[in-house]
């Protein structure tokens, strides 16, 4: 994940940048110069033919990666691409806040083969309570035009998806199916980042409000009569369910596998992990002067490579532990105890988890005891999810 830009032309209320424990933002240089991105994608180009990688993710990310300007855009592009040339694949993408991305900015990126992922939390009223300008004016309409015109065959293959953050105060159903109004290829349902020491407001009424919200959003999607798109964090828990590994940082015991350049050419750990202290991601190496692989003796990261020896001791015991893996990292944190606690997530991450494995494994058992009834039926839950699960594995 290379930090184009360090500042963001929104200011919504849950940014971990901006809002929580990590300020560094504030001292990095604005924007990413030719000498960290040239550096950078030597260091990548260094990392490919080590591991003898065929591929390789990049991620431009901010703040908000379109204040650099398209320009910039496509010359970090062509910098790693021309350094990985004859080695590995590049996919470039960008995840942006969606204001900034007119036709003329789209056409760019679609013509470089750069895909785009777009934040909308639902509709106009949901999405607007979080993601506003600093002066409190909504983003959605910015987002919504901009989500028309990524969803137009003309540049519908450059559509990677939408992340959405997750309030319960919302209706889950109606915040799915506003999204879902995009045809997105894929979307990711976040739990805004929080921990032990700094929880989120949530409501008190009810012992786990995500895991509720999330369960909603499951079912319509699952009882869906064909895929209407793919939710990642359902169908990596899906996969786990069945004993495969996790794909993502969110949920698994699967080894982290990001690394964060930032403006000023520093290589960090998963951004998110800002969200817990100041310095939280940071390793002390920089792109100018050291290799990724050297990120990897990081007593931090080095914690993220141990699967369960590397929880906490109150999860073991946890029927679910091998599915959960404590959660995202950086929601395991305590001032005084650090990482090794339970996710503050726990009670949420449970009733989903369960759910989940319920209603897969009664399918599995429903259609191996009566398979001559669900032919032909058609059903999401019934049979086109039991070929996602196989391509999965599979892939
Ligand atoms: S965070 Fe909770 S649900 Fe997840 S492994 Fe630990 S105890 Fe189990």
């Amino acid at each position: 994940m290379l930090k184009v830009h360090q500042r963001c032309n929104l200011a919504c209320d849950y940014c971990y940048v901006y809002t929580m424990a990590d300020q560094s933002w504030h001292d990095r240089p604005i924007l990413m110069s030719r000498e960290i991105w040239s550096a950078a994608a030597t260091a990548i180009a260094q990392h490919v033919t080590t591991h003898d990688l065929s591929e390789v993710q990049v991620i431009l990310h901010g703040g908000e990666p379109l204040l650099a300007g398209p320009e910039t855009i496509v010359a970090v592009t062509t910098a790693i691409r021309t350094a990985l040339r004859g080695t590995a694949v590049a996919r470039m993408a960008v995840q942006t806040n969606g204001t900034l991305l007119d036709e003329a900015t789209l056409r760019v990126l679609d013509r470089n083969d750069i895909r785009v992922g777009i934040s909308l939390d639902g509709d106009r009223a949901d999405n607007d309570r979080h993601r506003h300008y600093g002066d409190g004016r909504g983003s959605y309409l910015e987002i919504d035009r901009a989500l028309r015109l990524l969803g137009s065959p003309r540049y519908r293959s450059a559509f990677s998806g939408i992340l959405a953050t997750i309030d319960p105060e919302t209706s889950p159903v109606a915040c799915y199916e506003a999204l879902l109004k995009y045809a997105p290829p894929a979307l990711d349902f976040l739990l805004p980042h929080a921990n032990w020491s700094t929880p989120r407001p949530a409501r008190a009424e009810l012992a786990h409000p995500f895991g509720d919200w999330l369960v909603a959003v499951f079912d319509r999607w699952y009882d869906a009569p064909s895929q209407e798109t793919r939710i990642r964090f359902f169908e990596e828990i899906m996969n786990m369910v069945f004993g495969c590994a996790s794909r993502s940082e969110d949920i698994g015991l699967s080894p982290a596998v990001v690394a964060v350049v930032e403006t000023d050419g520093a290589i960090e750990q998963v951004d998110s992990l800002k969200s817990a202290y100041a310095g939280a991601a940071s390793t002390g190496l920089s792109v100018l002067t050291d290799t990724f692989d050297a990120a990897l003796e990081h007593p931090g990261i080095v914690a993220r490579q141990l699967g369960p020896a590397a929880l906490s001791p109150r999860c073991w015991p946890c029927e679910l532990h091998p599915i959960c893996g404590g959660g995202h990292y950086p929601h395991r944190y305590r001032a005084g105890s650090g990482f090794r606690n339970p996710s503050v997530y726990c009670a949420d991450l449970r009733r989903l988890i369960s759910h989940i494995q319920h209603r897969v494994l009664t399918d599995l058992n429903d259609r191996g005891q009566d398979s001559a009834a669900h032919i032909g039926g058609g059903s999401m839950s019934e049979l086109a999810r039991l070929p996602l699960i196989a391509s999965s594995v599979s892939g």
